[in-house]
């Protein structure tokens, strides 16, 4: 009860000083002219923004929403800042979880959709809660502040734009309106030393650069290019996730280009940037991997991590499957033992989840048991679960010059013809009732 007293009148105070005023200089871009219309927002959002205003809170929508808005682009997400603390928002919202150790948000969930409601972030120093390190990287970053304090915390100027929900204006404090308008990928600040707080920022700039077709400003490629090997201090479990945002992107090979043209390859995966220079049908091959998984995206078909995992790093496991059959090893035994050595050095920079790396190895061993084409051995093959990614990337290998064209029409012709393919595609519930056992044919220790 006390509880409810409080907040109204909190609330009633909060609704006497509504009219925001912002500093002098900041842009206020009015409904009429910025043209972004509700419509084109989730409702779950617009129901956020709405709740949070009318208890009195100050609501915006953030961050790539608000972007991708004004580039009349679909959002990925739609996220919310507020002055509301964590707990306030909670309060509001029956839907509501409380996440994170570090910096508290809110999660609004509507069905298996999620609002992320953050509260504005203040400035860190090494006084307070937020602390960094002796490159300059944020460790820290748990400070609550106000608008004018949040816009600094964010990366690019085109993702610093504030949607209002209480008069529907968006509000600019650092340019990001023209920036957008123009293409310009512009990091707030000064780039040296935003790099420094979240080396992942470079990261970031290669994916919005593919992805919205912006251009990269010329300080923030500078730096880039310059400050690279500060990504060898993020944790690999954190670059996995950023690489895979920019192989599944839909941009994967504009990506992929970006992180050659900045040298930032090596920094990820050392192995192949070395094993893919000037390697034309390794990247050929790597090439057309990226083009069907963008493909595959686009169509809203489904991908696997380890298909694109398992094409780059395959030019590196070929160079070190060629060291190891000079010294006399049967192919099958040096492509293994290749493998469990690469991926155990790979994921000490990015690091790749177990489930995968184990289907990248299967892709991988399948390559060899392909030149098995006679009878029971060939069926094995076939009927190997990962047979499809497998052959797959044999026609791809194929297609790149690696291998010739007649490997990968043997199989084709293998599944249109052979008894064993006609009867799994007569009787291919057989194969879903019981788990079927599966022998390991793999030497390979996990
Ligand atoms: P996407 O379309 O990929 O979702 P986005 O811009 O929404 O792009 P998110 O990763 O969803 O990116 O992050 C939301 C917002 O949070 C960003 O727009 C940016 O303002 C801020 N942000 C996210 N990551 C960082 C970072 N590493 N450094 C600074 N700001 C960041
Ligand atoms: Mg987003």
């Amino acid at each position: 009860m006390l509880k409810w007293l409080k907040n109204r009148r909190d609330k009633k105070k909060r609704k006497n000083t509504a009219k925001k005023v912002y500093s002098d200089g900041v842009r206020i871009i009015p409904r009429a002219e910025h043209g972004i219309s509700r419509k084109n927002m989730d409702d779950s959002a617009i129901k956020v923004l709405s709740r949070l205003n009318k208890a009195g809170y100050e609501a915006y929508l953030v961050g790539g929403a608000v972007r991708d808005l004004l580039l009349g682009h679909r959002p990925k997400d739609f996220d919310v800042a507020t002055d509301a603390t964590p707990e306030q928002v909670k309060e509001l919202f029956r839907n509501c979880r409380l996440i994170g150790r570090r910096f508290r948000l809110a999660h609004i969930h509507f069905g298996r959709h999620i609002i992320e409601v953050a509260t504005f972030r203040g400035h860190h120093d090494d006084s307070g809660s937020g602390r960094q390190d002796e490159t300059g990287r944020i460790l820290r970053d748990n400070v609550y502040g106000d608008i004018e304090q949040d816009v600094w915390r964010r990366d690019f100027t085109c993702n610093a734009l504030y949607y209002n929900i209480a008069d529907f204006s968006v509000v600019d404090f650092v340019g990001g309106y023209d920036d957008v308008k123009q293409g310009r990928l512009r990091l707030i600040g000064d780039p040296d030393e935003r790099y420094r707080e979240d080396p992942v920022r470079m990261l970031r700039a290669i994916r919005f650069a593919a992805k919205l077709g912006f251009s990269i400003d010329e300080t923030c490629q500078y730096f880039i290019r310059e400050e690279g090997a500060l990504l060898r201090d993020i944790p690999p479990a954190r670059l996995y996730e950023e690489v895979l945002k920019l192989f599944h992107s839909g941009h994967a090979i504009e990506c992929f280009a970006g992180l050659r043209e900045f040298h930032l390859l090596e920094h990820l995966f050392p192995e192949a940037a070395v094993a893919l220079d000037g390697n034309e049908t390794g990247l050929k091959f790597l090439q057309l991997a990226m083009q069907s998984t963008d493909e595959r995206i686009h169509k809203n078909m489904p991908v696997t991590p380890a298909f694109l995992f398992a094409a780059l790093l395959w030019a590196p496991l070929l160079k070190r499957t060629e060291k190891r059959l000079d010294k006399g090893e049967p192919h099958a035994l040096a492509l293994q033992k290749s493998a469990s050595a690469m991926v155990a050095e790979q994921v000490r920079h990015v690091s790749i989840p177990k489930r995968f790396t184990t289907v990248m190895r299967d892709i991988w061993g399948l390559q060899s048991r392909f030149s098995n084409r006679k009878g029971k051995r060939a069926t094995a093959v076939f009927e190997h679960p990962k047979f499809r990614a497998a052959y797959d990337f044999l026609c791809l290998r194929a297609r790149a010059g690696e291998i010739s064209e007649e490997d990968c029409q043997w199989w084709t012709e293998f599944q249109k013809n052979s008894p064993e393919a006609q009867q799994k595609k007569v009787q291919p519930q057989k194969r879903h009732g019981r788990p079927r056992r599966r022998k390991r044919t793999s030497k390979i220790k996990d």
